[in-house]
């Protein structure tokens, strides 16, 4: 899940950046309104969080770039003030939430979730199965045979990215773009490691296994198993 932020002020912004890509998000930032624009334009986000107030071209109007290109992510409002006219803008314009400044990282961290369940296909869909494999996208938690398994924030976004893309090869340069936010021709042990991991805590203990190898192309998880 990729999230673009666009805000000027960089206590906030970093503030930001660290505690989503702790949550297991990918983060783009721009730090001015021009690239935020831009980036919002050109790139495929999951999510926008946008400053109103930016020195060059404010935030009402990339939404408003946003919309008239149909472009529907979602767009969750940083706002100074709680004003009426503001909400009301934010609204008419195609906003789809708005957070008061100051507010609590949980706060947004709660946001953030529900508006990305809210943009995915099925939008009451709060659990990703596959066999006796659960994840719960709400609790942040994952379950084999009914089994408490603990992942980490990386190792989750992979396995939602996986159950997402049930029975598909992903190639390592797609799984490092999606989850680690690298190039192609970034070292993609990172990932082969991290399937390692998430292998001896998803695989080791149980029957089938799910998630295969595909030489020379990626990974699959796959929900037709033999063993
Ligand atoms: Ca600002």
């Amino acid at each position: 899940m990729k999230i673009l932020i666009v805000e000027d002020e960089s206590k906030i912004s970093e503030y930001l950046r660290q505690g989503l890509t702790e949550a297991g998000y990918v983060v783009d930032l721009a730090r001015n309104g021009l690239d935020g624009h831009h980036l919002a334009m050109t790139e495929k986000h999951d999510l926008i969080i946008l400053d109103v107030l930016l020195p060059d071209i404010d935030g009402w109007r990339i939404l408003q770039s946003l919309r008239e290109a149909d472009n529907k992510v979602p767009v969750l409002f940083l706002t100074a003030r709680d004003s009426i006219e503001d909400r009301v803008k934010g609204l008419e314009l195609g906003a789809d939430d708005y957070l008061v400044k100051p507010f609590a990282f949980a706060e947004l961290l709660a946001r953030v979730r529900t508006l990305l369940r809210r943009g995915n296909a099925n939008a009451t869909e709060t659990t990703l199965t596959v066999a006796d494999l659960e994840l719960d996208l709400m609790r942040r938690r994952v379950t084999r045979s009914g089994k408490k398994i603990q992942l980490t924030a990386k190792e989750f976004a992979l396995l939602e990215l996986m159950l997402r893309h049930c029975d598909e090869v992903l190639p390592r340069s797609l799984i490092a773009s999606q989850v680690w936010d690298m190039n192609f021709d970034s070292d993609t042990n990172v990932i082969d490691v991290a399937i390692r991991r998430l292998r001896a805590k998803i695989d080791d203990d149980f029957e089938p296994r799910l998630i295969h190898t595909v030489r020379g192309m990626g990974y699959m998880l796959d929900s037709t198993v033999d063993s």
